[in-house]
């Protein structure tokens, strides 16, 4: 699991990284912006939540991505990108995954300066990236997600990786961080 503030690289590492370890990147970020371009009921039910930069409830999340980890490409192996984001979603993840009968490997915390993370999400102009929904969106992950760094590291599933430099170095620190 890639954890991260938003503009930390996550979704480009996982994309990187799925390519490398033979197993689907599921961004949960991916899958309901594709919801809401395609105007499906999920879709309708997210779209003004996003907008605001705000999360999507728990309970909504957790059909998502059961779902999503219970079909035939992700039964053996998955890097999950933007989920878990709260303490509940961490909970119903450790759920749905001993149903299947596995757990969570590792959780990789991809450190980047919070002045660099307005800069690129600025620069990457994606439609909730106007400045008051990118800070929303650091304050909701300092708020919400940010104790999940607390949580995993007290399981020894942690593994920091410094962000903050070039693509294939933070690619290459992932992996190394991993052991593979
Ligand atoms: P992301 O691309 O991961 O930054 O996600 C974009 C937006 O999708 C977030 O700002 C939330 O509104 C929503 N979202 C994605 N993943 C989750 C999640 N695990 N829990 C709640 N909302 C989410």
């Amino acid at each position: 699991m890639l954890l991260g503030a938003p503009g930390s690289g996550k979704g480009t590492q996982a994309e990187l990284l799925a390519r490398t370890l033979g197993v689907p990147a599921i961004s949960t970020g991916e899958m309901l912006r594709l919801a809401v371009t395609e105007g499906t009921s999920l879709g309708e039910r997210v779209k003004g939540t996003m907008a605001a930069g705000a999360l999507v409830d728990d309970e909504l999340m957790a059909e998502v991505v059961r779902a999503r980890l219970g079909s035939a490409d992700a039964l053996s192996g998955f890097l999950l990108d933007g989920y878990p984001r709260t303490k509940q979603q961490a909970f119903t993840l450790d759920e749905l995954l001993e149903e299947q009968g596995r757990r969570l490997s590792s959780v990789v915390l991809l450190e980047v300066p919070e002045s660099v993370l307005v800069k690129r999400a600025l620069a990457r102009r994606r439609e909730d990236d106007v400045e008051s929904i990118v800070l929303e969106r650091l304050r909701v992950f300092r708020d919400k997600t940010e104790p999940l760094v607390e949580h995993y590291g007290r399981r020894g599933l942690l593994r920091k990786v410094d962000g903050n430099r070039e693509i294939g170095e933070v690619t290459a620190g992932i992996l190394q961080a991993l052991g593979k």
